[in-house]
């Protein structure tokens, strides 16, 4: 990274020296910074105040990333801090505090060094079963925690907002070019073994769309009180669920190394999600035990009440596999 990059200063945040920019969205951006009263080093998102409409907000978007407008209401980010602060896993980044400015809001967080899963996946092509299955599983009882314990569902569990807590050293098997990115053929260092050892967490980041499902104190869902619409009620039940299908997916792509869905058309791509359409793709899935394929096919279930929850994938017997013995070095 660019050291010689100038930080921005931010009034109101003298007590934090920025030193790195480790991402940026369509309202945020996230600084590796030192705390200068600790010493301690942290994550501080800083997200701007000021409202777009989504037209504006498209403009300031890059394409690139996809990252859905948002309209930064003082509403949401105290949702998100106030989910936030109730939190307390070793799969989720905590939130150590909050403050503003006239500007902006300051959301210092746990700071992970290692970055997004996305990259990984980018860098390796894809994950050995063994090391997918130390990853998700980490996801998995993040998810279990915010889930059964918390009443939380994230909405947006993505290779993106999976963070690792420092730069991993990660095994791989050789790659084989993606099916549509067939000229780059990326050669991933073969390391072999899977260990705790060069990998450290994952932990589940960004809950700027996660949603309260289940009053805390009584346990029973939020605003059904005998008035509330059916479709709301069923809407609730199965809330939970969409980041099961997420975890369907970020499974599906740690173990091949591209999306289940995926086409150059948004069109087309919205219908393969809607009916459901994937496949385990020849020869990409071919060597991948049919263990992890069941698991995959009852997360990507398009019926919600027939998709795993969180409870079935964790007894689901692939979670329990235990890791293969090291590969011999070729
Ligand atoms: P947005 O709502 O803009 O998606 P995120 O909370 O997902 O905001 O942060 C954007 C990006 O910043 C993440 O995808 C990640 O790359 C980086 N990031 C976020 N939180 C942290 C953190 N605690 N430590 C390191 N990097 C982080
Ligand atoms: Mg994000």
């Amino acid at each position: 990274r660019e050291a010689k990059n100038k930080m921005p200063q931010y009034k109101g945040l003298e007590r934090f020296k920025l030193l790195d920019k480790m991402g940026d969205g369509a309202f945020s951006n996230v600084y590796k910074a030192v705390d200068l009263t600790t010493s301690q080093k942290v994550a501080v998102k800083v997200v701007r105040k000021f409202e777009l409409n989504s037209t504006q907000a498209r403009k300031h978007l890059n394409p690139q990333f996809k990252k859905r407008p948002r309209v930064t209401e003082r509403a949401n980010i105290l949702k998100e801090v106030q989910i936030m602060r109730g939190i307390s896993h070793p799969s989720v980044v905590k939130l150590i505090s909050f403050s503003e400015s006239e500007e902006h809001y300051f959301l210092v967080l746990e700071l992970m060094e290692g970055g997004e899963l996305f990259h990984q996946i980018v860098k390796l092509t894809y994950f050995s079963e063994n090391l997918a299955r130390h990853v998700i599983l980490q996801v998995a009882h993040g998810i279990h925690y915010l889930h059964e314990e918390r009443g939380v569902v994230h909405r947006d569990i993505k290779p993106e907002n999976l963070l690792f807590d420092r730069i991993p050293i990660i095994p791989s098997k050789q790659p084989i070019s993606r099916p549509y990115d067939e000229e780059k053929e990326d050669e991933g260092e073969f390391l072999p073994g899977v260990g705790g050892g060069g990998i450290g967490r994952v932990k589940i980041a960004d809950f700027g769309l996660s949603k309260v499902v289940w009053n805390e104190e009584t346990m029973t869902p939020c605003g059904t009180v005998g008035y509330t619409a059916p479709e709301i009620v069923k809407d609730e039940r199965y809330s939970k669920s969409v980041d099961m299908w997420a975890m369907g997916c970020v499974l599906y792509t740690l173990l091949c190394g591209f999306p289940p869905f995926y086409d150059e058309s948004i069109n087309v791509l919205t219908e393969k999600v809607a009916r459901g359409y994937y496949t385990f793709l020849s020869p990409w899935w071919d060597d991948i035990s049919a263990s992890a394929k069941d698991l995959i096919t009852h997360l990507l279930c398009v019926d919600p009440a027939q998709r795993y929850t969180i409870d079935e994938f964790l007894a689901h017997p692939w979670c329990s596999e235990s890791p293969a013995p090291l590969p011999e070095p070729t």
